[in-house]
């Protein structure tokens, strides 16, 4: 008989896998807790990038060898959401404690795509907590996503599956007898365009409303448009209400457009990857009233609630209906009432994913260990750094808010007089640039009517007023060097 033991991707030495992850827990911890002082970016330098090019080894190296080649290569370049002045495109921080949960996911490895187990319980209860932040009814159904941009793809293909006026499971979107339009502002998230083509719509039946002064949709216009739309002979089937505009943060009048859709017979969806969850906020909460009449909402857990990504939400007011969008089961999914393929709902059942990620873990441990009451209060803190940040800028003559402040996002540009658009342009992209290169801080940018501008998205519970302080008094000290 053969003594030696069968190869195996255990630890060879579990002592020493202990003490690695040991190690890897201190150090976490010490990352964490000097996120304020280490650079907010750097560049990678070439022979570090140039490592990334090496192809798989075909031989085993040691755990610790292979730790040692992340700390060198990878830890000291992230893209630092943790640091107190990362305020680029719109994200959350993390959490200590989310991180670990993803630890312990990993670790249980179990499958969310359906069956009896307890993570399926997990996401069924966080599922039900933000149907609750929302105020959606006991029938609504949800589901954990990778983000924004699948929990709004979610949302509309439901959207289309009950509006289109056939079965478009069954027969595809050959048998639309009628061009299908959906209605948008302009300032809505391009994920929602790449949604409408994938579910066979065609970008031109994402219908771009223009928006107000305030960047929030022009209503008249887009009832104007609708009305000619039908007159063309086309099945408006849908608005999508942007709660928290990517590029400014505005809220559509929520309210109103439930009361359109109402009227017209349409699906509301609303993109609150930004706003939704600003729910938990005293200083938002009334902006989204209206938000609980969706009949679709998508949230973005890894950006406002500071989960570690990937975690997004989408929620369903009607639960069949999701149900009906998504629902396959092959004889090899059959799913029981008894033993392991027991579980009341499967969430395979409700998108795309077959084998799911427990997402969930991190959202649940982080809700249970801070509660839903700190959380608001770190939102409702952005959106006062917001309007301090705005009061700065107003009160220094070399710098302009090239928007009203929405939300906690505050976009504005260096303009010291006398110069036209294209330098302006020019020079604030060279400001943004030098403040990230010098590891001031990472604020990013975009172009609102033309004008290219800094955007600061204050996802942030690190942040501090000083932060802001300095982000001014920076940007000013680096213009006048740019113009000089
Ligand atoms: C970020 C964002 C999205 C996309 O979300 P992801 O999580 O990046 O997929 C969609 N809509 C809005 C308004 C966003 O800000």
């Amino acid at each position: 008989m053969n003594t030696t033991p069968q190869e195996t991707l255990d630890p060879q030495d579990w002592e020493a896998m202990r003490g690695l992850a040991h190690r890897m827990a201190d150090d976490v911890i010490d990352y964490l807790r000097g996120a304020g002082e280490r650079l907010v970016w750097q560049p990678i330098p070439a022979e570090v990038a140039a490592t990334f090019d090496a192809p798989a080894p075909s031989a085993p190296a040691s755990a610790e060898a292979v730790y040692r080649e992340f700390q060198q290569t990878i830890q000291p370049y992230p893209m630092a959401t943790t640091h107190p002045r990362f305020w680029a495109w719109y994200m959350g921080n993390g959490t200590a404690l989310g991180a670990f949960a993803d630890l312990w996911a990993a670790t249980l490895n179990s499958n969310l795509g359906g069956g009896n187990h307890a993570a399926a319980l997990v996401e069924g209860q966080v599922v039900e907590w933000m149907k609750a932040i929302v105020g959606f009814p006991a029938e609504a159904s949800g589901l954990l996503v990778s983000g924004g941009s699948m929990a709004n793809f979610i949302g509309l293909a439901v959207a289309r599956n009950v509006k289109a006026g056939f079965d478009v499971r069954t027969e595809g979107m050959t048998a639309a007898p009628q061009r299908l339009t959906v209605y948008a502002s302009v300032e809505v998230h391009s994920c929602n365009q790449k949604a409408v083509e994938v579910l066979g719509l065609g970008k031109r039946s994402l219908r771009l409303i223009p928006v107000r002064e305030d960047f929030t949709i022009d209503l008249a216009a887009l009832e104007e448009a609708m009305a000619a739309d039908r007159a063309a002979g086309m099945r408006p089937i849908c608005i999508i209400g942007s709660a928290g505009t990517v590029n400014t943060g505005a809220v559509d009048d929520l309210t109103a457009l439930a009361d359109i859709c109402q009227r017209e017979g349409l699906w509301f969806h609303v993109d609150g990857a930004i706003g939704g969850i600003g729910m938990l906020a005293e200083n938002v909460r009334p902006s989204l009233s209206g938000l609980e009449r969706a009949d679709s909402v998508a949230l973005d857990l890894h950006k406002w609630l500071h989960i570690p990504f990937e975690a997004g939400c989408a929620l369903i007011r009607y639960g069949d209906a999701h149900l009906k969008t998504f629902s396959v089961t092959p004889e090899y999914l059959e799913h029981g009432t008894r033993g392991l393929a027991g579980g009341k709902r499967w969430f395979s059942d409700y998108g795309l994913q077959l084998s799911r990620h427990f997402r969930a873990l991190k959202v649940w441990m982080t809700i249970k260990e801070h509660g839903l009451e700190r959380l608001g209060r770190m939102m409702a803190r952005n959106v006062e750094q917001a309007h301090y940040l705005a009061g700065l800028i107003e009160a220094q003559p070399a710098l302009e808010l090239a928007a009203p402040v929405g939300l906690d996002i505050v976009c504005y540009r260096f303009n010291p007089g006398g110069l036209d658009e294209t330098r302006l342009n020019e020079l604030n992209q060279e400001i943004l640039t030098r403040l990230q290169e010098q590891a001031i801080a990472a604020p990013s940018s975009t172009r609102l009517r033309g004008r290219f501008c800094i955007r600061v998205a204050i996802a942030n519970y690190r942040s501090t007023l000083a932060d802001f302080d300095a982000l001014a008094q920076e940007t000013v000290r680096i213009g006048r060097e740019v113009v000089k």
